[in-house]
Order: C-alpha cells, then sequence, then structure tokens
C-alpha cells in the first residue's frame, strides 16, 4: 500500500471537530488539508489550507476535491456510498467506503456484528407498525426504536415503555426502516477505540467508561475500572471487527457492560470519537494522529497513556448564562481547554470539552467536573 509521507495533502469529508482535531495533527506533522463539507467556516475548515463548500452529492465538485489531494478520510461517517466511490476511483479513501457501507446503517452493521460472532442487544427489523408490534411482543418492554441510518447521539431514536407507544414511537421517526433494539440494564457503558494500518498492525486505547446525559456523550473516564479478563474481551471484539471489516484507520466501537459482567456492542464508529478526546493530552500518540498515520499508510504511533485522564463535553449549554468563566479553567494546572471555533452555542451542541489529568481516573474525573462547573461561576 502506498504511503504519504509528510509535505503530502490529505483530504477531509466532513468539517466538524472531529476534521479538527485530524487537522491539527496534521498539520503538526506537515501535511497540508484539504476539507470538503456543504458547510463554511467550520471547525475543519478554519485548520484547513484549503476549505470546499459543496454538497456530498455534488460528484464534479467531489471529484475536483479528490483530484486536488493524495489521500482522503472522513469525520462524518454518513457520507453517501456514490461520494466515497467517487473519490476512490482518483485517490485512496481509508478506511474504505465498504466500511461506511455496513457501518453507516444500523441494521447491516448489527447483521455484520452478529455474523462475526459478537454479541449485540437484541434486536428485531422492524418495516412498519405491523413489524414492531411483532418485535414488542418478542422483545417486550421497555425497548428502544431506532432509525437503521443517519442517527447519532439519540437522534432517530424513541424510547416505547409500553406496547401503546407503538404507533406514535413508529411515527416519530420518519423511517420505513428502523430496528427495535431490547432495553439493556447495563452496569456501565464502556468503550474501546482501536487502530489498524493496511499491513495489519494493530493497537487500542483500553477501556474507558463513558457517562451520557440526554443520549450525549458527558463524561469519560481513562482507563475504566476493569478486570485483565474483560480488557481481554474488549481487545478481540475490537480486532475481530477491525480485522473483518478491513478496516485502515481508527475505530470505536461503542459497549454496554451487563450486570453480569457481558460486554454487548452498542454502535461502531469508524473514525476517532468523542470517548477518545482525552488521548489528545494523556497518549503518546492522539487517536487523530493515529487516524493520520492509518490513512497515510505510517507506521502506528505508541497508544501508550501517560497519565489517568478524564473528558468532559462542553456543550452550547454551557453559553446559558453568557460567556463562560474561562479564567476560572485556564486558572486549573491539570486542565486542557479545547474549544471547537462554532460561533453559535446552542444548547445540546458539542463546543468543546476539557480534559483534566490527575493522579487516578476517578481524580480526573472529580477535577474534570469541577472545572466544568467553574465556567458557569461568576468572574
Ligand atoms: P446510540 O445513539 O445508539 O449510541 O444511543 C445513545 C445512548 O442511548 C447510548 O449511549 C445509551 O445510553 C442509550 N441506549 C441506546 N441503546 C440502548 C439499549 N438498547 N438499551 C439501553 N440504553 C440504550
Amino acid at each position: 500500500m502506498k504511503t504519504f509521507l509528510p509535505g503530502s495533502t490529505v483530504g477531509v469529508l466532513g468539517s466538524g471537530q472531529l476534521g479538527r482535531m485530524f487537522a491539527m495533527s496534521a498539520r503538526e506533522m506537515g501535511y497540508r488539508v484539504h476539507t470538503f463539507s456543504p458547510d463554511a467556516d467550520t471547525p475543519t475548515g478554519q485548520i484547513s489550507d484549503v476549505e470546499v463548500t459543496a454538497s456530498y452529492d455534488d460528484l464534479d465538485a467531489v471529484r475536483a476535491f479528490a483530484r486536488n489531494v493524495d489521500v482522503v478520510t472522513f469525520e462524518f461517517e454518513n457520507v453517501p456510498a456514490a461520494t466515497a466511490a467517487a473519490i476512490d476511483k482518483i485517490v485512496p479513501v481509508r478506511p474504505a467506503g465498504s466500511v461506511l457501507h455496513t457501518t453507516q446503517h444500523r441494521i447491516r452493521e448489527k447483521q455484520f456484528l452478529s455474523g462475526a460472532g459478537i454479541p449485540v442487544a437484541p434486536f428485531r427489523l422492524v418495516r412498519s407498525l405491523d413489524d414492531l408490534n411483532k418485535a414488542i411482543d418478542e422483545l417486550g418492554t421497555p425497548s428502544i426504536l431506532k432509525t437503521a441510518g443517519f442517527g447519532y447521539d439519540g437522534k432517530g431514536q424513541a424510547r416505547i415503555a409500553t406496547r401503546d407507544d407503538a404507533a406514535s414511537a413508529w411515527a416519530s421517526l420518519k423511517t420505513d426502516e428502523a430496528v427495535l433494539e431490547g432495553f439493556i440494564d447495563f452496569e456501565r457503558e464502556l468503550s474501546i477505540i482501536a487502530a489498524r494500518t493496511a499491513d495489519g498492525q494493530f493497537a487500542h486505547y483500553g477501556l474507558v467508561e463513558n457517562q451520557h446525559k440526554n443520549h450525549i456523550l458527558d463524561l469519560t473516564i481513562a482507563p475504566a475500572p476493569h478486570s485483565a479478563s474483560l480488557l481481554a474481551a474488549a481487545e478481540e471484539i475490537a480486532r475481530t471487527v477491525l480485522t473483518k471489516l478491513d478496516v485502515v484507520g481508527v475505530l470505536c466501537v461503542e459497549l454496554f457492560l451487563t450486570r453480569d459482567q457481558q460486554l454487548l456492542v452498542n454502535e461502531l464508529a469508524p473514525r476517532p470519537h468523542n470517548s477518545g478526546h482525552w488521548t489528545i493530552d494523556a497518549c503518546v500518540t492522539s487517536q487523530f494522529e493515529q487516524q493520520l498515520r492509518t490513512v497515510c499508510g505510517l507506521p502506528l504511533g505508541s497508544t501508550e497513556q501517560l497519565r489517568p485522564a478524564a473528558m468532559a463535553n462542553l456543550l452550547g449549554d454551557v453559553w446559558q448564562h453568557g460567556t463562560p468563566n474561562w479564567s476560572a479553567v485556564c486558572a486549573m494546572p491539570d486542565v486542557k481547554l479545547h474549544l471547537y471555533g462554532k460561533l453559535d452555542a446552542r444548547p445540546g451542541r458539542k463546543m468543546g470539552h476539557l480534559t483534566a489529568l490527575g493522579a487516578t481516573p476517578e481524580a480526573a474525573a472529580e477535577t474534570a467536573l469541577r472545572a466544568r462547573a467553574a465556567l458557569l461561576s461568576k468572574s
């Protein structure tokens, strides 16, 4: 597989914070970055050498973008398959369009996982209200109805508490393809982020604990408390997924840990993930540098974690009483502030994050939460 050394140009499909942090890593190592998305003055565009604003369906614009770069990756997995295919005729896309195809659709993703012998929450395909009623009979309540495509952060989901919710849940999703999932009364949510090169080199960042609020990641604690056997099981799942999907890139496996200590896969994200942002400040090689390395055909960097860490997301809600108290956080020596350059601080929108380092993961989590609370204090 061809190697693209520093000085080459990497194209990024998508222009959010994941692309921004990728672009920062790439530019740090002397790469040029072009970004492509329907938006302008974006988090990624602000850091890139070139920002192209066009629709993913505008294949002429997509081809023109591809002709100006050496290799393409993405930060947004809902890129249409035709877009990835058009680029792949001109320059390599990594991970390949086939990885996008599987992971951007819940049914294909679950069928892949089940076929690979990886445990997932019980699920049924739902294409009509009739299907949904049958699925509820089989899986019981509570359960969660999720659209097959284009869902993230709990969007495109409806919780079904009783059978009476079926009709309104089905109508609210406005889709003709969904999955009903049995509700998992999990002990904790975990994730493992892993990377794989074209020649099969594999590395992971260990198990982290993720706490969500309103379906959006709120806090990641790294590492999560775990036994050696739990970590080995998670590593095995990650290795199987990356190998069987033939991923050249970074992929996050989101997991439920059940009360009897079994791991179930909730979701795959074929890119760096919010639950890996702490790697920027706490690891030898961040998840973004690792993405760059895999995409450019370089060997992996070390995933060694140098200190326990915790990451707290900063949603637009932090701006509710005006400008956050940045001085308070800047006065905390073990806290690193990351802002994504978004101007409009809407509630629920990911605007930035804080990473705290500590003597233990618990101490880091406590510092991260204290730092976030300090943002709301009067300056
Ligand atoms: P998702 O968009 O599928 O990652 O779901 C977002 C969040 O909803 C997850 O991180 C969980 O907190 C919750 N959730 C999703 N599916 C289930 C399930 N089957 N059982 C329990 N909680 C779930």
